[in-house]
Order: C-alpha cells, then structure tokens, then sequence
C-alpha cells in the first residue's frame, strides 16, 4: 500500500490547520461508517509529483489530565504502528509542555522517521522561539512553519517525501492486477485470504513495500497472477481494540485506493447492510472494478429461487450501477473460491478493455438511429461519432455531437446500458462524456 504520514501531538497545536492546508477538500468521508464517530480524519495528497495519505490522529478528548494522556499515548502508538513517517508537530507560542514531552517520549522509540514540526511561526520574530526544541532529540532538523500562511509547509514536505523508503521491490509487479479485499467485520475476509495463502505457501511471495506494515501478497498459481493488496492488514489484529473500527475504516479506503478490483464480501446470513453499501460506493466513487462476495452462504437453508431472490435486492440496493458480479461462496466448504477470483480477473480484463472506434460506431449509430435522443426544447440532437478516450484504467467514451447540454441523464443511462450487452463492462463503472463536435 501507498505511503501513509501521520500528524501527531497535543490539542491545539494545530494539527487540523495543518492537515486541511495538506489535504484541502481531498479528505475522505470516514463518517459515513457506522462506529467511526471521533473527529479524526484520513485524506490525500501529492507533493512533487508524490502521492501520499495524512492521517491527523486529532481527536479532541475531554477529561482529566490521565485520561487525556492515556488517550493521546494511544493515538502515537497507533500512529507509530501504522503509518511510514510522523510529523509531530509543536506549537512555538508555548514552547515545550508536559504532554510534549511525554508524546516525545514515546516517538523517541519509533523506528519510523520523526520530524519535528516548530507551528505557528508565522514570523521571523519566533524563529529565536524554535531552538528550545532541538532538546527533544529528535530528528536532525527542525521545521519551522505556519499552518496559517503556509509558510516553510514546502521545505518539511520536501524531507518527509524523500523519506519514503521506497525501496527497490524484490520483483517487478507493474501490471500485475491488484485486488482488495474488502467487507465489515466477521464477514470472512481474513478466512478468504488464508484460504488462498494456506494452501500452497510456495505460490504467494510477500512483497516488501514501503514498510513491515504495508505488505502486498504476490499470488501466483492455478494460472492465476494478481496481488493482493494489504493482506497484512487484514491478518494483523490491532492490539487496541477502541481503535480499531477508525483504523479498519482507513485500511479499507486506503486498500481500495490501491487497487484496482475490490472484492466487497458480505455477510449471507445478514444480508447488505448500509455499511456494505457505503463500501460499495466508495469503491464505484474510485473507479474501481467490483466483484460481490456473498460469503457463509453455507448458513442459508435454500431452494432454487434463494440466489436469485437475494442477487435482487442487492441489486436494487446498489442502483443505478448494478451490472456487477455477485457469487455465493462458502470460504468454510470452500465453494466457488476460485470462481470469485476468476470474476476478480474478468472485472479487471473489462477494466482495461479498449474498443475500436469503428466497432463503436458500427454498433452504436445505428441503434442511436433507431432510438434518437428526445428533442429537448425544440432542438434535435445530432451525435455524429463515438470513440473511446485514452483514459487508463476507467472506460472512458466520448459522444460527439451539435447539443451535448440537451442530452438526458435517461438517455445517457439508456446508451451505457446497451453498450454494457454488447461489449461486457461487468462489474466496471464507465463514463460516457457528450461534446461539441
Ligand atoms: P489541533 O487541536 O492540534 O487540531 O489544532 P487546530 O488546528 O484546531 O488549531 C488550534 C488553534 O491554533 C486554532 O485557533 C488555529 O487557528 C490556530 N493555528 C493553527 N495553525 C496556526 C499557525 O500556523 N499560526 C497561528 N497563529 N495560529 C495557528
Ligand atoms: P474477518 O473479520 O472479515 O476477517 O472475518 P474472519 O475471517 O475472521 O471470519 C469471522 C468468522 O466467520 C470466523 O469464525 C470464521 O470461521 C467464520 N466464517 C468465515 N467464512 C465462513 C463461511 O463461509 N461460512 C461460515 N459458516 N463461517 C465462516
């Protein structure tokens, strides 16, 4: 998985100025799970060029100095845990506080690469202010910034960027499919994937990615070839139970971030919930492909109508992008493993298909020509020709035609779905854009 920067320290340093100047409107909607009620939040950013995520552990905790202390213990090592680099960052209008000090304490211990970040030196005058810090004895510099006004913001990005250990990977996995595992608690999904790596050890190899924590798991065998992306994660069982709900939360964004098929597993024996679908759309949101998991379906007393009945009301919930694999599987009787994972491999082929110009326009001409796009306001709309753009990873269609503002939302959907019979995007959400020709 992707590089991940925490921002740590004590209340009112200014960890969210900072983290909202970093991230801006980019920020992930980690509320929109249920459990995950804390004010702490997950987004991304670039810096030359560098992809990365921030994670502000913020969280304003209330009460007695024992429980703010142990509270802001445990949001460092968490933080210490599961990112690559901690910017810890201090306020130079009060110098260095008891709680700093004890926040020192614990990164002193961390392996990972700690910057220490002087806030809130908007001017000159407080640079006399930051020396205080270095007794931290922490890092080799100090960085002197101003959430506010940005200033200085550039030069700490530049260091903890470099810091990355991206070290060179023991194999080449560019285009190489990569796979998430995604779904609630208790649905299966560490049982899956050791259903995959415990069979056979010598057909997965762990990748070594930016740090222990972030491992991508290279299977391959029975003519299959993908990465499975954070499996790590899913194994490891956090030591911190409270936490545990806001950090599953951002190992899924993050995972489906990475990835390019997300295979959501949902709970037969529960149905889909809100939580599935909130997955469900971060993942459509992404322009991520989707194979649907029905896993335990050993749990369910059936007759020949139950998948179809259950396929239904998926499918209604997830609308309007429905056309998605869904299978039923059994990770405990191993029932339809590999079957999902060649779905996962179809979705992804889809992902990347590429149709020729001509074969759009010999299908898709004609069938416009027999069902025109309804005159808005008088005007009768023309699309002249179809072709596919060089999008990577998302197709991507564009429609030329004289009014591209009268085309209707029904109309576009009417198209996608024709083009969806006639070329198979299973389980991939495409976009059709119209433009002046
Ligand atoms: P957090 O509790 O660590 O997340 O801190 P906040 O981001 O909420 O900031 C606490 C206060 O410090 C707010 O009133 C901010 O406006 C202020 N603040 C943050 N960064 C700066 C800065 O660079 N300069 C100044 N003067 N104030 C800042
Ligand atoms: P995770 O939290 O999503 O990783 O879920 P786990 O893999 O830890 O599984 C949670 C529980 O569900 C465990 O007790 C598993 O044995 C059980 N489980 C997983 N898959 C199946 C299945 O297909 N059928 C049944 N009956 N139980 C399952």
């Amino acid at each position: 998985m992707g590089n991940l920067v925490a921002v740590v320290g004590r209340p009112n340093v200014g960890k969210s100025t900072f983290f909202n100047r970093l991230v801006g409107g980019r920020v992930a909607i980690v509320d929109e799970f249920s459990g995950v009620t804390r004010d702490r939040h997950y987004g991304r950013t670039e810096w030359n060029g560098v992809e990365f995520g921030v994670i502000d552990t913020g969280g304003y905790v209330q009460g007695s100095d024992d429980i703010f202390e142990a509270e802001i213990r445990k949001q460092v090592e968490i933080a210490i845990d599961e990112s690559n680099v901690i910017i810890f960052l201090v306020d130079v209008t009060s110098g260095i506080t008891d709680l700093d000090d004890r926040v020192a304490r614990l990164l002193r211990k961390s392996k990972k690469p700690v910057f220490v970040a002087v806030n809130k030196v908007d001017d000159p005058v407080h640079i006399i202010d930051t020396y205080v810090f270095h007794q931290f004895g922490i890092g080799e510099e100090l960085f002197n910034i101003s959430s506010m006004t940005g200033s200085g913001t550039g030069d700490l990005l530049d260091a903890v960027v470099k810091s990355f250990d991206n070290k060179a990977e023991t194999e080449d996995t560019t285009g190489l499919p990569r796979f998430a595992v995604v779904g609630k608690p208790n649905v299966g999904k560490s049982s899956f994937i050791n259903s995959l790596l415990g069979t056979d050890r010598n057909i997965v190899t762990d990748i070594a990615g930016t740090t222990r924590d972030s491992i991508d798991t290279h299977y391959k065998g029975y003519g299959f070839d993908f990465l499975l992306v954070d499996t790590a994660g899913v194994r490891k069982k956090s030591k911190v139970s409270e936490d545990l709900e806001f950090y599953s939360v951002m190992r899924t964004i993050r995972a489906i971030e990475d990835c390019d098929v997300v295979i959501l597993l949902i709970d037969a024996a529960e149905g889909i919930g809100a939580q599935d679908i909130n997955i469900f759309h971060l993942a459509e949101r992404n322009n991520k492909g989707v194979v649907i998991m029905v896993n335990k379906w050993d749990l369910i007393e059936k007759d020949h109508k139950t998948a179809d009945l259950f396929e239904e009301v998926i499918r209604e919930k997830i609308a309007p992008f429905k056309d998605v694999p869904i299978i039923f599987t059994s990770v405990l009787t191993k029932q339809r493993i590999f079957k999902t994972l060649e779905t996962a491999v179809a979705v992804y082929e889809n992902k990347n298909k590429r149709i020729k110009t001509s074969e759009l326009n010999e299908f898709l001409l004609p069938l416009i020509e027999r069902n025109p796009p309804p005159a808005t306001k008088g005007k009768y709309i023309k699309i002249k020709y179809i072709t596919q753009l060089p999008v990577p990873n998302v197709p991507t269609f564009a429609f030329f035609c004289n009014l591209p503002q009268y085309v209707a939302e029904s109309y576009k959907r009417f198209l996608e779905n024709r083009m969806r019979e006639e070329f198979d995007f299973t389980g991939v959400p495409i976009s059709l854009f119209f433009r002046q020709k």
